[in-house]
Protein backbone atom coordinates (compact mmCIF):
# COMPACT_ATOMS: atom_id res chain seq x y z
CA UNK A 1 0.00 0.00 0.00
CA UNK A 2 1.38 3.31 -0.79
CA UNK A 3 1.08 6.17 1.76
CA UNK A 4 1.05 9.74 0.42
CA UNK A 5 2.47 12.01 3.49
CA UNK A 6 0.20 15.38 4.41
CA UNK A 7 1.38 17.95 1.98
CA UNK A 8 2.11 20.06 5.37
CA UNK A 9 5.19 17.72 6.18
CA UNK A 10 7.50 19.72 3.37
CA UNK A 11 11.43 19.20 4.54
CA UNK A 12 11.61 23.01 4.74
CA UNK A 13 8.90 22.80 7.15
CA UNK A 14 10.63 20.46 9.40
CA UNK A 15 13.94 21.95 8.77
CA UNK A 16 12.84 24.99 10.35
CA UNK A 17 11.25 23.52 13.47
CA UNK A 18 14.12 21.23 14.60
CA UNK A 19 16.26 24.41 13.90
CA UNK A 20 15.72 25.44 17.35
CA UNK A 21 16.95 22.89 19.31
CA UNK A 22 20.25 23.48 20.33
CA UNK A 23 23.53 20.93 19.07
CA UNK A 24 27.07 22.42 19.59
CA UNK A 25 28.29 18.66 18.70
CA UNK A 26 26.16 18.20 15.93
CA UNK A 27 25.04 15.06 17.12
CA UNK A 28 21.55 14.38 15.30
CA UNK A 29 18.72 11.45 15.85
CA UNK A 30 16.80 9.86 13.09
CA UNK A 31 13.31 10.91 13.56
CA UNK A 32 11.17 8.66 11.80
CA UNK A 33 7.79 8.09 10.19
CA UNK A 34 6.20 5.75 12.33
CA UNK A 35 4.02 3.78 9.62
CA UNK A 36 6.86 3.61 7.11
CA UNK A 37 10.10 3.48 8.90
CA UNK A 38 11.42 6.47 6.96
CA UNK A 39 13.70 9.01 8.03
CA UNK A 40 11.90 12.62 8.24
CA UNK A 41 14.46 14.74 9.74
CA UNK A 42 17.84 14.75 11.76
CA UNK A 43 17.20 16.16 15.44
CA UNK A 44 19.77 17.62 17.06
CA UNK A 45 21.03 16.50 20.00
CA UNK A 46 21.40 18.76 22.43
CA UNK A 47 24.92 18.23 25.24
CA UNK A 48 25.00 19.34 28.81
CA UNK A 49 26.83 23.06 27.85
CA UNK A 50 23.55 23.38 25.67
CA UNK A 51 21.35 22.69 28.14
CA UNK A 52 23.17 25.53 30.76
CA UNK A 53 22.95 27.89 27.67
CA UNK A 54 19.45 27.26 27.12
CA UNK A 55 18.82 27.97 30.67
CA UNK A 56 20.69 30.72 30.92
CA UNK A 57 18.81 32.54 28.04
CA UNK A 58 15.03 31.32 29.27
CA UNK A 59 16.26 32.42 32.48
CA UNK A 60 16.98 36.40 30.92
CA UNK A 61 13.79 36.28 29.32
CA UNK A 62 11.82 35.22 32.57
CA UNK A 63 12.95 38.36 34.11
CA UNK A 64 11.12 40.42 31.19
CA UNK A 65 8.36 38.61 31.29
CA UNK A 66 7.80 38.13 34.57
CA UNK A 67 7.66 42.02 34.91
CA UNK A 68 5.05 42.31 32.33
CA UNK A 69 1.40 42.61 33.59
CA UNK A 70 -0.65 39.90 33.40
CA UNK A 71 -2.73 41.18 30.75
CA UNK A 72 -0.11 41.49 28.18
CA UNK A 73 0.99 37.61 29.33
CA UNK A 74 -2.56 36.47 29.34
CA UNK A 75 -2.84 38.48 25.53
CA UNK A 76 -0.40 35.93 23.92
CA UNK A 77 -2.77 33.16 24.88
CA UNK A 78 -5.73 34.51 23.74
CA UNK A 79 -3.69 35.28 20.61
CA UNK A 80 -2.25 31.55 20.64
CA UNK A 81 -5.93 30.24 20.99
CA UNK A 82 -6.94 31.54 17.48
CA UNK A 83 -3.74 30.37 16.09
CA UNK A 84 -3.89 26.87 17.52
CA UNK A 85 -6.93 26.26 16.24
CA UNK A 86 -6.56 27.54 12.82
CA UNK A 87 -3.93 25.45 12.43
CA UNK A 88 -4.90 22.24 14.00
CA UNK A 89 -5.06 20.39 10.66
CA UNK A 90 -0.94 21.10 10.31
CA UNK A 91 -0.48 19.98 14.21
CA UNK A 92 -2.28 16.80 13.27
CA UNK A 93 -0.41 15.93 10.05
CA UNK A 94 2.64 16.51 12.74
CA UNK A 95 1.56 14.26 15.73
CA UNK A 96 0.57 11.16 13.04
CA UNK A 97 3.43 11.65 11.38
CA UNK A 98 6.10 11.10 14.42
CA UNK A 99 3.37 9.09 16.46
CA UNK A 100 1.70 6.40 14.26
CA UNK A 101 -1.95 7.38 16.16
CA UNK A 102 -4.76 7.55 13.72
CA UNK A 103 -6.28 10.40 12.64
CA UNK A 104 -9.02 11.14 15.07
CA UNK A 105 -6.31 10.57 17.96
CA UNK A 106 -4.33 13.17 16.84
CA UNK A 107 -7.04 15.60 16.14
CA UNK A 108 -8.57 15.00 19.33
CA UNK A 109 -5.07 15.96 20.68
CA UNK A 110 -4.81 19.32 19.57
CA UNK A 111 -8.00 20.57 21.28
CA UNK A 112 -6.32 20.05 24.26
CA UNK A 113 -3.85 22.89 25.06
CA UNK A 114 -6.84 25.34 23.64
CA UNK A 115 -8.65 23.81 26.51
CA UNK A 116 -6.17 24.66 28.82
CA UNK A 117 -5.65 27.82 27.79
CA UNK A 118 -9.13 28.32 27.69
CA UNK A 119 -9.61 27.46 31.38
CA UNK A 120 -6.75 29.63 32.65
CA UNK A 121 -7.28 32.46 30.60
CA UNK A 122 -10.85 32.91 32.81
CA UNK A 123 -9.19 32.13 36.10
CA UNK A 124 -5.73 32.79 36.26
CA UNK A 125 -6.57 36.89 36.92
CA UNK A 126 -8.43 35.48 40.20
CA UNK A 127 -5.52 33.03 41.11
CA UNK A 128 -2.57 35.08 40.32
CA UNK A 129 -3.99 38.29 42.10
CA UNK A 130 -2.75 39.38 45.45
CA UNK A 131 -4.62 38.14 48.34
CA UNK A 132 -4.35 40.45 51.64
CA UNK A 133 -5.00 39.00 55.07
CA UNK A 134 -4.95 39.86 58.30
CA UNK A 135 -1.94 40.68 60.52
CA UNK A 136 -1.43 39.30 64.39
CA UNK A 137 -2.24 43.02 65.53
CA UNK A 138 -5.44 44.02 64.32
CA UNK A 139 -5.92 47.60 62.08
CA UNK A 140 -1.79 47.83 62.86
CA UNK A 141 -0.69 44.89 60.52
CA UNK A 142 -1.36 42.52 57.49
CA UNK A 143 0.00 39.84 55.64
CA UNK A 144 -0.73 39.46 51.95
CA UNK A 145 0.17 36.43 49.73
CA UNK A 146 1.55 37.16 46.72
CA UNK A 147 1.99 34.23 44.22
CA UNK A 148 5.76 34.89 42.60
CA UNK A 149 6.80 32.80 39.79
CA UNK A 150 9.33 29.92 39.91
CA UNK A 151 11.75 31.00 37.49
CA UNK A 152 12.44 28.47 34.97
CA UNK A 153 10.04 25.58 34.69
CA UNK A 154 11.62 22.20 33.06
CA UNK A 155 9.43 19.48 31.44
CA UNK A 156 9.94 16.54 30.06
CA UNK A 157 7.37 14.89 28.45
CA UNK A 158 6.50 11.79 26.94
CA UNK A 159 5.91 10.34 23.05
CA UNK A 160 2.33 9.41 23.67
CA UNK A 161 0.53 13.10 23.71
CA UNK A 162 3.83 14.80 22.85
CA UNK A 163 1.96 17.84 22.02
CA UNK A 164 -0.52 18.01 24.42
CA UNK A 165 2.06 17.28 27.84
CA UNK A 166 4.70 18.99 26.03
CA UNK A 167 2.47 22.36 25.31
CA UNK A 168 -0.57 22.02 27.74
CA UNK A 169 1.34 21.76 30.45
CA UNK A 170 3.64 24.80 30.07
CA UNK A 171 0.48 27.23 29.42
CA UNK A 172 -0.53 27.47 33.25
CA UNK A 173 2.95 28.11 33.91
CA UNK A 174 3.99 30.79 31.45
CA UNK A 175 0.68 32.28 32.35
CA UNK A 176 2.34 32.22 36.41
CA UNK A 177 5.55 34.38 34.33
CA UNK A 178 8.15 31.47 34.04
CA UNK A 179 10.17 30.44 31.38
CA UNK A 180 10.46 26.94 30.22
CA UNK A 181 13.06 24.19 28.98
CA UNK A 182 11.06 21.54 27.60
CA UNK A 183 13.05 18.19 26.80
CA UNK A 184 10.39 15.77 24.41
CA UNK A 185 10.77 12.72 23.42
CA UNK A 186 13.03 12.31 20.75
CA UNK A 187 10.47 10.29 18.33
CA UNK A 188 7.90 13.05 19.01
CA UNK A 189 9.65 16.69 19.06
CA UNK A 190 7.74 18.11 16.11
CA UNK A 191 4.38 18.82 17.51
CA UNK A 192 5.75 20.46 20.77
CA UNK A 193 8.13 22.53 18.23
CA UNK A 194 5.36 23.61 16.18
CA UNK A 195 3.57 24.83 19.25
CA UNK A 196 6.22 26.86 20.44
CA UNK A 197 6.37 28.10 16.86
CA UNK A 198 2.69 29.37 17.11
CA UNK A 199 3.19 30.74 20.65
CA UNK A 200 5.96 32.55 19.44
CA UNK A 201 3.62 34.01 16.63
CA UNK A 202 1.00 34.83 18.84
CA UNK A 203 3.77 37.49 20.92
CA UNK A 204 5.03 34.80 23.02
CA UNK A 205 8.92 36.41 23.88
CA UNK A 206 11.64 34.72 22.03
CA UNK A 207 14.07 33.00 24.00
CA UNK A 208 11.06 32.60 26.86
CA UNK A 209 10.42 28.60 25.77
CA UNK A 210 13.48 26.88 25.34
CA UNK A 211 13.89 22.72 23.83
CA UNK A 212 16.15 20.50 24.23
CA UNK A 213 16.09 17.39 22.80
CA UNK A 214 18.12 13.72 24.02
CA UNK A 215 17.92 10.93 25.31
CA UNK A 216 16.43 10.92 28.97
CA UNK A 217 19.71 9.87 31.45
CA UNK A 218 21.86 11.74 28.74
CA UNK A 219 19.32 15.10 29.19
CA UNK A 220 17.60 14.61 32.30
CA UNK A 221 20.27 15.56 34.92
CA UNK A 222 21.53 18.60 33.40
CA UNK A 223 17.71 19.30 32.87
CA UNK A 224 16.68 19.01 36.44
CA UNK A 225 19.87 20.84 38.29
CA UNK A 226 19.07 23.83 36.46
CA UNK A 227 15.47 24.29 37.03
CA UNK A 228 13.83 25.58 39.59
CA UNK A 229 10.48 23.39 39.58
CA UNK A 230 10.24 20.08 37.26
CA UNK A 231 6.88 19.17 34.95
CA UNK A 232 7.58 16.02 34.61
CA UNK A 233 5.15 13.09 32.68
CA UNK A 234 6.04 8.93 31.84
CA UNK A 235 6.62 6.21 33.15
CA UNK A 236 6.69 5.27 36.51
CA UNK A 237 10.11 4.18 36.64
CA UNK A 238 11.78 7.42 35.56
CA UNK A 239 9.47 9.12 37.50
CA UNK A 240 11.16 7.98 40.43
CA UNK A 241 14.54 8.60 39.03
CA UNK A 242 13.20 12.37 38.54
CA UNK A 243 11.71 12.66 41.83
CA UNK A 244 14.71 11.08 43.67
CA UNK A 245 16.81 14.42 41.72
CA UNK A 246 14.54 17.24 42.40
CA UNK A 247 14.29 16.31 45.77
CA UNK A 248 18.03 16.24 46.13
CA UNK A 249 18.23 20.15 44.73
CA UNK A 250 15.02 20.44 46.89
CA UNK A 251 12.77 21.57 44.06
CA UNK A 252 9.07 20.95 44.23
CA UNK A 253 8.50 18.19 41.26
CA UNK A 254 4.53 16.83 39.42
CA UNK A 255 5.24 13.86 38.63
CA UNK A 256 2.55 12.48 36.03
CA UNK A 257 3.11 8.40 35.30
CA UNK A 258 1.69 5.10 34.64
CA UNK A 259 -1.36 3.15 35.48
CA UNK A 260 -3.27 -0.36 35.44
CA UNK A 261 -6.88 1.04 35.12
CA UNK A 262 -9.58 -1.05 35.96
CA UNK A 263 -13.28 -0.79 34.73
CA UNK A 264 -15.89 -2.31 36.27
CA UNK A 265 -19.63 -2.81 35.24
CA UNK A 266 -22.52 -3.02 37.30
CA UNK A 267 -25.24 -5.28 36.87
CA UNK A 268 -27.60 -2.27 35.45
CA UNK A 269 -25.49 -0.69 33.02
CA UNK A 270 -26.39 -0.91 29.69
CA UNK A 271 -23.97 -3.25 27.58
CA UNK A 272 -24.53 -1.79 24.35
CA UNK A 273 -22.79 1.78 25.64
CA UNK A 274 -20.08 -0.21 27.89
CA UNK A 275 -19.14 -1.90 24.55
CA UNK A 276 -18.50 1.64 22.94
CA UNK A 277 -16.67 2.97 25.95
CA UNK A 278 -14.76 -0.29 25.90
CA UNK A 279 -13.29 0.03 22.75
CA UNK A 280 -11.98 3.27 22.87
CA UNK A 281 -10.78 2.06 26.78
CA UNK A 282 -8.81 -0.16 25.12
CA UNK A 283 -8.09 0.04 22.07
CA UNK A 284 -7.89 4.69 21.42
CA UNK A 285 -4.34 5.86 20.85
CA UNK A 286 -3.61 2.06 20.10
CA UNK A 287 -4.35 1.63 23.86
CA UNK A 288 -1.09 4.12 24.31
CA UNK A 289 -3.16 6.65 26.73
CA UNK A 290 -2.08 6.84 30.75
CA UNK A 291 -5.35 6.74 31.45
CA UNK A 292 -6.80 4.18 28.98
CA UNK A 293 -8.11 0.80 30.40
CA UNK A 294 -6.56 -2.33 30.87
CA UNK A 295 -8.69 -4.47 33.32
CA UNK A 296 -11.78 -4.78 32.74
CA UNK A 297 -14.28 -6.62 35.56
CA UNK A 298 -17.94 -7.56 34.58
CA UNK A 299 -20.56 -8.93 36.94
CA UNK A 300 -20.46 -12.77 36.23
CA UNK A 301 -24.28 -12.71 34.98
CA UNK A 302 -22.88 -10.55 32.23
CA UNK A 303 -20.12 -11.74 31.34
CA UNK A 304 -20.64 -13.84 28.73
CA UNK A 305 -22.91 -11.57 26.80
CA UNK A 306 -20.14 -8.66 27.28
CA UNK A 307 -17.47 -10.67 25.90
CA UNK A 308 -19.66 -11.61 22.62
CA UNK A 309 -20.29 -8.65 21.55
CA UNK A 310 -16.94 -6.90 22.78
CA UNK A 311 -15.23 -9.46 20.78
CA UNK A 312 -17.74 -8.93 17.62
CA UNK A 313 -16.92 -5.04 17.81
CA UNK A 314 -13.37 -5.35 18.27
CA UNK A 315 -12.95 -7.46 15.30
CA UNK A 316 -14.87 -5.06 13.20
CA UNK A 317 -12.27 -1.96 13.98
CA UNK A 318 -10.32 -1.07 11.06
CA UNK A 319 -6.49 -1.04 11.46
CA UNK A 320 -4.13 0.96 9.32
CA UNK A 321 -1.59 3.58 8.19
CA UNK A 322 -3.40 6.62 6.96
CA UNK A 323 -3.33 10.00 7.45
CA UNK A 324 -7.25 10.39 6.74
CA UNK A 325 -10.01 9.42 9.09
CA UNK A 326 -10.48 5.97 7.43
CA UNK A 327 -8.67 3.69 10.11
CA UNK A 328 -10.05 2.97 13.87
CA UNK A 329 -6.77 2.59 15.24
CA UNK A 330 -3.12 3.23 14.30
CA UNK A 331 0.12 2.42 14.83
CA UNK A 332 2.11 1.74 18.31
CA UNK A 333 4.69 4.34 18.36
CA UNK A 334 8.06 1.86 17.55
CA UNK A 335 8.89 -1.41 16.58
CA UNK A 336 10.59 -1.46 20.04
CA UNK A 337 6.87 -0.83 21.50
CA UNK A 338 5.85 -2.69 19.40
CA UNK A 339 7.75 -6.11 20.61
CA UNK A 340 7.46 -5.07 24.48
CA UNK A 341 3.71 -5.45 23.82
CA UNK A 342 4.26 -8.64 22.13
CA UNK A 343 6.10 -9.97 24.69
CA UNK A 344 3.79 -9.36 27.38
CA UNK A 345 0.51 -11.27 25.31
CA UNK A 346 3.40 -14.11 25.05
CA UNK A 347 3.69 -14.07 28.35
CA UNK A 348 0.51 -14.26 29.18
CA UNK A 349 -0.46 -17.08 26.64
CA UNK A 350 2.77 -19.26 27.95
CA UNK A 351 0.96 -18.90 31.72
CA UNK A 352 -1.94 -19.94 30.65
CA UNK A 353 -3.89 -16.83 29.30
CA UNK A 354 -6.51 -17.39 26.24
CA UNK A 355 -6.46 -14.59 23.33
CA UNK A 356 -9.80 -14.27 22.45
CA UNK A 357 -9.09 -12.00 19.57
CA UNK A 358 -6.15 -10.38 18.11
CA UNK A 359 -2.76 -11.38 19.96
CA UNK A 360 -0.52 -10.90 16.49
CA UNK A 361 1.68 -8.37 15.26
CA UNK A 362 0.89 -7.06 11.46
CA UNK A 363 4.00 -6.25 9.88
CA UNK A 364 2.25 -6.44 6.45
CA UNK A 365 0.55 -2.89 7.88
CA UNK A 366 3.76 -1.27 8.95
CA UNK A 367 6.82 -1.82 11.32
CA UNK A 368 4.68 -1.07 14.87
CA UNK A 369 1.49 -2.30 14.06
CA UNK A 370 -0.36 -4.56 16.68
CA UNK A 371 -3.60 -6.09 16.14
CA UNK A 372 -6.56 -4.99 19.34
CA UNK A 373 -6.23 -8.14 21.57
CA UNK A 374 -8.95 -9.05 23.90
CA UNK A 375 -7.38 -11.85 26.80
CA UNK A 376 -8.99 -13.99 29.41
CA UNK A 377 -7.52 -16.13 32.36
CA UNK A 378 -5.13 -12.78 33.11
CA UNK A 379 -3.54 -13.95 36.37
CA UNK A 380 -1.09 -11.56 38.56
CA UNK A 381 1.91 -13.72 37.76
CA UNK A 382 1.90 -12.94 34.15
CA UNK A 383 3.27 -9.50 33.22
CA UNK A 384 0.47 -7.96 32.11
CA UNK A 385 -1.30 -9.16 35.12
CA UNK A 386 0.13 -6.11 37.26
CA UNK A 387 2.56 -4.26 35.07
CA UNK A 388 1.85 -1.17 32.64
CA UNK A 389 0.92 -3.14 29.06
CA UNK A 390 0.31 0.25 27.33
CA UNK A 391 -0.82 -1.16 23.69
CA UNK A 392 -4.23 -2.58 22.46
CA UNK A 393 -4.27 -5.55 24.82
CA UNK A 394 -7.34 -6.08 27.68
CA UNK A 395 -7.90 -8.81 30.08
CA UNK A 396 -11.68 -9.65 30.72
CA UNK A 397 -12.33 -10.45 34.06
CA UNK A 398 -15.66 -11.77 35.90
CA UNK A 399 -16.42 -11.46 39.44
CA UNK A 400 -19.46 -12.63 41.93
CA UNK A 401 -19.90 -9.38 44.52
CA UNK A 402 -19.24 -5.83 43.83
CA UNK A 403 -16.89 -6.00 47.12
CA UNK A 404 -14.65 -8.45 45.12
CA UNK A 405 -14.94 -6.63 42.15
CA UNK A 406 -13.68 -2.95 44.10
CA UNK A 407 -11.14 -5.09 45.80
CA UNK A 408 -9.70 -6.19 42.44
CA UNK A 409 -10.05 -2.93 41.05
CA UNK A 410 -7.69 -1.58 43.86
CA UNK A 411 -5.09 -4.92 43.75
CA UNK A 412 -2.66 -2.68 42.27
CA UNK A 413 0.59 -0.45 42.64
CA UNK A 414 -0.93 1.94 40.40
CA UNK A 415 -3.78 4.91 40.96
CA UNK A 416 -4.19 6.94 37.53
CA UNK A 417 -7.69 6.02 36.28
CA UNK A 418 -10.81 3.79 36.99
CA UNK A 419 -14.26 3.35 35.03
CA UNK A 420 -17.48 2.53 36.55
CA UNK A 421 -20.57 1.77 34.50
CA UNK A 422 -24.17 1.27 35.73
CA UNK A 423 -27.65 2.27 35.07
CA UNK A 424 -27.90 4.00 38.84
CA UNK A 425 -25.97 6.71 38.80
CA UNK A 426 -26.29 7.13 42.84
CA UNK A 427 -24.61 3.66 43.03
CA UNK A 428 -22.16 3.99 40.45
CA UNK A 429 -20.70 7.06 42.18
CA UNK A 430 -20.48 5.30 45.66
CA UNK A 431 -18.62 2.41 44.02
CA UNK A 432 -16.23 5.27 42.34
CA UNK A 433 -15.83 6.55 46.01
CA UNK A 434 -14.17 2.86 46.67
CA UNK A 435 -11.65 2.85 44.07
CA UNK A 436 -7.97 4.19 44.81
CA UNK A 437 -7.53 6.34 42.07
CA UNK A 438 -6.97 10.22 41.45
CA UNK A 439 -9.33 9.96 38.56
CA UNK A 440 -12.80 8.28 38.32
CA UNK A 441 -15.00 8.23 35.18
CA UNK A 442 -18.89 7.05 35.70
CA UNK A 443 -20.09 5.90 32.17
CA UNK A 444 -16.99 6.97 30.62
CA UNK A 445 -13.44 5.77 30.31
CA UNK A 446 -10.82 9.23 30.64
CA UNK A 447 -12.57 12.10 28.64
CA UNK A 448 -14.76 13.54 31.15
CA UNK A 449 -12.48 13.61 33.96
CA UNK A 450 -9.41 14.82 31.21
CA UNK A 451 -11.52 17.32 30.21
CA UNK A 452 -12.71 18.97 33.48
CA UNK A 453 -10.02 21.30 33.40
CA UNK A 454 -11.31 23.21 36.35
CA UNK A 455 -10.73 19.87 38.55
CA UNK A 456 -7.23 18.56 39.34
CA UNK A 457 -6.32 15.50 37.57
CA UNK A 458 -3.60 13.31 38.76
CA UNK A 459 -2.79 10.03 39.97
CA UNK A 460 -2.34 8.59 43.77
CA UNK A 461 -0.10 5.41 44.53
CA UNK A 462 2.55 4.82 42.47
CA UNK A 463 0.80 7.14 39.85
CA UNK A 464 2.32 10.27 40.70
CA UNK A 465 2.50 12.99 42.77
CA UNK A 466 0.53 16.14 42.21
CA UNK A 467 -1.63 17.33 39.55
CA UNK A 468 -2.25 18.45 36.41
CA UNK A 469 -5.49 21.30 35.98
CA UNK A 470 -7.66 22.82 38.58
CA UNK A 471 -6.11 25.76 40.54
CA UNK A 472 -3.23 23.86 41.55
CA UNK A 473 -1.98 23.08 38.17
CA UNK A 474 -1.09 26.45 38.06
CA UNK A 475 -0.71 27.38 41.68
CA UNK A 476 2.12 24.79 41.68
CA UNK A 477 4.15 26.63 39.15
CA UNK A 478 4.48 29.66 42.01
CA UNK A 479 5.99 30.37 45.36
CA UNK A 480 4.40 32.10 48.05
CA UNK A 481 5.45 35.55 49.02
CA UNK A 482 4.04 36.37 52.37
CA UNK A 483 4.46 40.18 52.41
CA UNK A 484 3.78 41.02 56.34
CA UNK A 485 3.93 45.02 56.95
CA UNK A 486 3.38 45.74 60.42
CA UNK A 487 2.08 50.16 60.65
CA UNK A 488 3.55 50.61 64.30
CA UNK A 489 6.01 48.44 66.58
CA UNK A 490 4.02 46.97 69.22
CA UNK A 491 4.45 43.34 69.42
CA UNK A 492 7.38 41.93 71.70
CA UNK A 493 8.52 42.72 74.75
CA UNK A 494 11.20 45.36 75.24
CA UNK A 495 14.31 45.31 77.51
CA UNK A 496 13.47 47.15 81.17
CA UNK A 497 9.60 46.72 80.09
CA UNK A 498 7.16 45.77 82.53
CA UNK A 499 7.07 41.76 81.88
CA UNK A 500 3.55 41.24 83.88
CA UNK A 501 1.89 43.72 82.27
CA UNK A 502 3.43 42.25 79.13
CA UNK A 503 2.20 38.38 79.53
CA UNK A 504 -1.14 40.09 80.75
CA UNK A 505 -1.77 42.09 77.80
CA UNK A 506 -0.60 39.21 75.33
CA UNK A 507 -2.78 36.90 77.03
CA UNK A 508 -5.61 39.33 77.14
CA UNK A 509 -5.24 39.74 73.31
CA UNK A 510 -5.59 36.38 72.56
CA UNK A 511 -7.96 35.88 74.69
CA UNK A 512 -9.90 38.59 71.95
CA UNK A 513 -8.36 37.32 69.23
CA UNK A 514 -10.58 33.81 69.69
CA UNK A 515 -13.70 35.78 70.37
CA UNK A 516 -13.83 38.28 67.46
CA UNK A 517 -13.18 37.56 64.25
CA UNK A 518 -10.00 39.14 64.10
CA UNK A 519 -7.32 36.50 63.33
P1 LIG B 1 9.41 7.29 29.90
O1 LIG B 1 9.39 7.45 31.36
O2 LIG B 1 10.28 6.27 29.31
O3 LIG B 1 9.85 8.67 29.20
C1 LIG B 1 9.17 9.88 29.44
C2 LIG B 1 10.13 11.02 29.16
O4 LIG B 1 11.18 10.96 30.10
C3 LIG B 1 10.78 10.97 27.79
O5 LIG B 1 10.94 12.27 27.29
C4 LIG B 1 12.13 10.35 28.09
O6 LIG B 1 13.13 10.68 27.16
C5 LIG B 1 12.42 10.97 29.43
N1 LIG B 1 13.38 10.23 30.26
C6 LIG B 1 13.64 8.89 30.28
N2 LIG B 1 14.59 8.61 31.19
C7 LIG B 1 14.93 9.80 31.77
C8 LIG B 1 15.86 10.18 32.77
N3 LIG B 1 16.62 9.29 33.39
N4 LIG B 1 15.95 11.49 33.09
C9 LIG B 1 15.17 12.41 32.49
N5 LIG B 1 14.27 12.11 31.52
C10 LIG B 1 14.15 10.82 31.17
O7 LIG B 1 7.90 7.11 29.46
P2 LIG B 1 7.35 6.88 27.98
O8 LIG B 1 7.55 5.46 27.61
O9 LIG B 1 7.89 7.92 27.08
O10 LIG B 1 5.81 7.20 28.18
C11 LIG B 1 4.89 6.26 28.51
C12 LIG B 1 4.59 6.32 29.98
O11 LIG B 1 4.11 7.61 30.33
C13 LIG B 1 3.52 5.35 30.40
O12 LIG B 1 3.88 4.76 31.61
C14 LIG B 1 2.29 6.24 30.59
O13 LIG B 1 1.33 5.72 31.45
C15 LIG B 1 2.94 7.47 31.12
N6 LIG B 1 2.07 8.66 30.92
C16 LIG B 1 1.48 9.20 32.01
C17 LIG B 1 0.63 10.29 31.85
C18 LIG B 1 -0.08 10.90 33.03
O14 LIG B 1 -0.62 11.99 32.90
N7 LIG B 1 -0.10 10.26 34.19
C19 LIG B 1 0.40 10.81 30.58
C20 LIG B 1 1.04 10.23 29.49
C21 LIG B 1 1.89 9.16 29.69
Amino acid sequence: MTLTRPASLTDAFLQRLVSRVPSTSGGTWKLTEVYTGEVLVELPQSTPADIEAAYAVARTAQRAWAARPLSERLAVFKRAHTLFLDNAQTTTDLIQAESGKNRRMAIEETCDPVMVMSHYLKRAPKLLAPVKRGGPVPFLSSSTEIRQPKGVVGIIAPWNFPFATGISDSISALMAGNAIVLKPDNKTALSPLYGIEMLEEAGLPKGLFQVVCGEGPDVGPTLIDNANYVMFTGSTATGRVIGERAGRNLIGCCLELGGKNPMIVLEDADLDEVVQGALFGAFGNTGQICMHIERMYLPASRYAEFREKFVAATEALTIGASYDFGPDMGSLVSPDHKDRVASHVEDAVAKGATVLTGGRARPDLGPAFFEPTILEGVTRDMLCGVTETFGPVVALHSYDTVDEAVALANDTDYGLNASVWGGDLATACQVGRRIESGNVNVNDILATAFASKGTPSGGVKQSGVGARHGDQGLLKYTDVQNLAVLKKQVMGARPGQDYDAYVKSMIGGLRMMRKTRIR
